[in-house]
């Protein structure tokens, strides 16, 4: 299913687009993490906490949550790559971190039911964007990409 928004191909069972977090199906009742019984509306491609219409804000045409640090992120930082799991996100940042790469972890897996699983759950790893190249090579040099998700896309 191709996003009417971003026009990223997603698989089709998802419920949220994988690269902008609009919602896809108006039918499924994802609440508003903020507001019991009203419709999330998108979820927060930084930490993937599912929002309605008011607590949502749009930057650069992605969906962030209500928490203004999210937004931002995507100013300062890039994102690494999608970790295979919570485990592998943590493992991963220590060794950027042993480096002198400082790391952020968002991790979606409180939502991981919303997004059924695709590639871009459960933690994904921020790195500041000028350390990006370095953050990759490190990661290959140290063989840690099979802590990691192949394809990802990125903010
Ligand atoms: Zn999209
Ligand atoms: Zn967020
Ligand atoms: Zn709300």
């Amino acid at each position: 299913m191709k996003c009417i928004r971003c026009n990223v191909i997603n698989a089709d069972d998802v419920l949220f687009c994988r690269n902008c977090g609009i919602l896809f199906h108006h039918d499924t009742n994802v609440e508003c993490e903020n507001h019991s019984g009203r419709d999330a509306a998108g979820l927060c491609v930084v930490c993937g906490k599912p929002v309605c219409d008011d607590c949502m804000r749009v930057r650069e045409s992605k969906t962030y949550c209500d928490d203004a640090a999210h937004a931002l992120v995507p100013v300062t930082h890039a994102k690494l790559a999608a970790a295979i799991s919570e485990f592998g996100a943590e493992l991963v940042a220590k060794n950027l971190v042993a480096n002198g790469i400082a790391a952020l972890i968002f991790s979606q897996h409180r939502y991981s039911h919303l997004y059924r699983f695709t590639d871009d759950a459960p933690a994904s790893i921020f790195v500041r964007k000028e350390m990006a190249e370095a953050a990759h090579r490190l990661v290959e040099e140290m063989d840690l990409t099979d802590f990691l998700h192949q394809n990802n896309n990125t903010l």
